[in-house]
């Protein structure tokens, strides 16, 4: 079906852009010192606000206001006070839903229904539930009398820009951090409204502050001084550098990096059911996802049905403005990931891989690609090994259990894993077999602020999200967790 520029007009509505924004440093929005960068709609190519780019003098200005912040208010005020404020800033987010789910859909790309189901709310449930944790710090059986560690230096990516936010800042505001945290250079605009929000809620200048740019400004944050903790999400590569570059220094680091998943369907398992799953797992954010179940691993007995029932369900996936809510499939974040991927799936060609996408019109303007599906792969195939980041699956087969989990963790990244069976002592036995940080059995893609989230391998260190997230934010927090 064609596709329709014109976006809706009441969605598009909702927000009210500026032509600029500043960088919020101390609870104000300043001028940046670096040459400013401009953020577009990845879905029509246009350009929907100038963004201030942080230098090191910037970075210095917003980790000193984050230290006084800490020094002066925030690590002084009795947790059941922090809490109030946590809880103040979910309940306006969820009042702001339907604005900071458009405004992530602009500057993202991707479709609406899961910015207003997924990110926002999730985004939301994390403040709501750090907020109560923030007085019951002692009781998370993470010693008697867990401290704060002082200002967290947070850098996060592009693809679930307000909801890696909330999974940094919820933890460390409830544990009685400061944050100075930048965003992805594409996706700044729901960091930005975000700050908005604090200013909203009264929180007290300094203890958020937002430092938007590239990655230079990245670093300039990660290698400051005057940071206590580090709190990464992006690649691994990336992640390597950080790691290297606070080596040596008293500075904490958690990592939540890169992923190659498995998605591992049995032959017991109730095929349509799993064949949801597995187009979950791959086309959700356009494949945008750390955890994406990018390798499709299914029993040769059901694997010939599986691969036609699946290429039905492809058929009927619509792609196209981000902002209509029928829209599965949205655009690809920006014209970097668009090469990437096509350069990758070149490869999976040149390798042999026999490559299928449903018939789709693709919009002319915008960063788009559809979605894909390659058979005859082989398990050292690039599609197969390196992380695409994209709407693309690769389907492997094996017989037994024991080959598909040989199969599984023959990567070098350990996020997440699926498997779908109707036996419970087989899900149990692959939990346990499996080299990744989340086993999801008949189900993909479920995030709860409850949950740690973290990965083995190349794909980082650290959890976040449940007890386990509080303890990468305070001293001497492993416990005896
Ligand atoms: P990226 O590593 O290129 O960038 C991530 C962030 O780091 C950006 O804000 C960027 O400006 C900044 N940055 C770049 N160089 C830096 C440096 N030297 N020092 C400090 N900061 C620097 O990653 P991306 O392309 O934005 O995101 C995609 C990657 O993120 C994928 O590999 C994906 O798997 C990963 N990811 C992981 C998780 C997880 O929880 N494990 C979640 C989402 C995304």
């Amino acid at each position: 079906k064609k596709f329709d520029y014109a976006p809706a007009p009441e969605s598009r509505s909702v927000v009210s852009l500026q032509p600029s924004y500043g960088l919020f440093v101390n609870g104000e929005f300043v001028d940046g010192h670096g040459a400013s960068f401009k953020s577009i709609n990845p879905a029509t190519e246009e350009p929907l606000a100038e963004v201030a780019a942080a230098d090191a003098s910037d970075v210095d200005a917003a980790v000193r206001a984050a230290r006084t912040a800490y020094t002066r208010v925030w690590s002084r005020m009795p947790g059941s006070e922090r809490a109030k404020y946590v809880y103040r800033i979910a309940r306006i987010m969820q009042e702001r839903a339907r604005e900071l789910a458009v405004l992530e859909t602009l500057d993202n790309g991707k479709p609406i229904k899961e910015s207003r189901d997924v990110d926002v709310p999730t985004a939301a449930a994390h403040f709501f539930y750090h907020a109560g944790w923030a007085d019951k710090l002692e009781h998370a059986g993470l010693g008697p009398d867990p401290r704060s560690l002082g200002v967290a230096g947070q850098v996060i990516p592009w693809n679930f820009p307000l909801l890696m936010l909330a999974w940094k800042i919820a933890p460390a505001l409830a544990t009685g951090n400061t944050v100075v945290l930048k965003p992805a250079e594409t996706t700044p605009l729901t960091a930005l409204l975000f700050a908005e929000i604090c200013q909203q809620a009264d929180l007290p200048p300094g203890v958020v502050n937002i430092v938007t740019g590239a990655g230079d400004t990245g670093r300039a944050l990660v290698e400051h001084d005057g940071v206590d903790k580090v709190a990464f999400t992006g690649s691994t590569e990336v992640g390597k550098a950080i790691a290297r570059a606070v080596a040596g220094t008293r500075k904490r680091v958690t990592l939540e990096l890169g992923g190659k998943a498995a998605n591992i369907v049995f032959d017991d398992a109730p095929i349509d059911q799993a064949v949801e799953g597995v187009v979950n797992g791959i086309f959700f954010n356009q494949g945008h996802v750390c955890c994406a179940g990018s390798r499709l691993l299914v029993q040769e007995s059901v694997a010939d049905e599986v691969v036609r029932r699946l290429q039905r369900r492809m058929s009927t996936l619509r792609l196209g403005d981000p902002l209509d809510k029928n829209t599965d499939i949205g655009a690809i974040n920006s014209a970097e990931q668009l090469d990437r991927i096509v350069e990758l799936t070149a490869a999976g060609e040149a390798d042999g891989g026999t490559r299928w996408s449903p018939p789709c019109e693709l919009p002319d303007r915008g960063f788009w690609f559809a979605p894909t599906v390659f058979t005859d792969v082989s398990q050292t195939d690039r599609i197969a090994t390196e992380e695409i980041f994209g709407p693309v699956l690769s389907v492997l087969t094996f017989r037994t259990p024991q080959e598909a989990v040989a199969k599984a963790n023959n990567t070098p990244y350990g996020l997440s894993a699926g498997v779908w069976t109707e036996k419970g002592s087989r899900s149990l036995w692959m939990a346990d077999q499996l080299r990744a940080g989340v086993v999801w059995a008949n189900t993909f893609n479920r995030f709860d602020p409850t949950s740690p989230f973290g990965g083995y391998k190349e794909s980082g260190y650290g959890r976040e999200g449940g007890v386990h997230g509080l303890a990468a934010y305070l001293a001497d927090g492993e416990g005896d967790l």
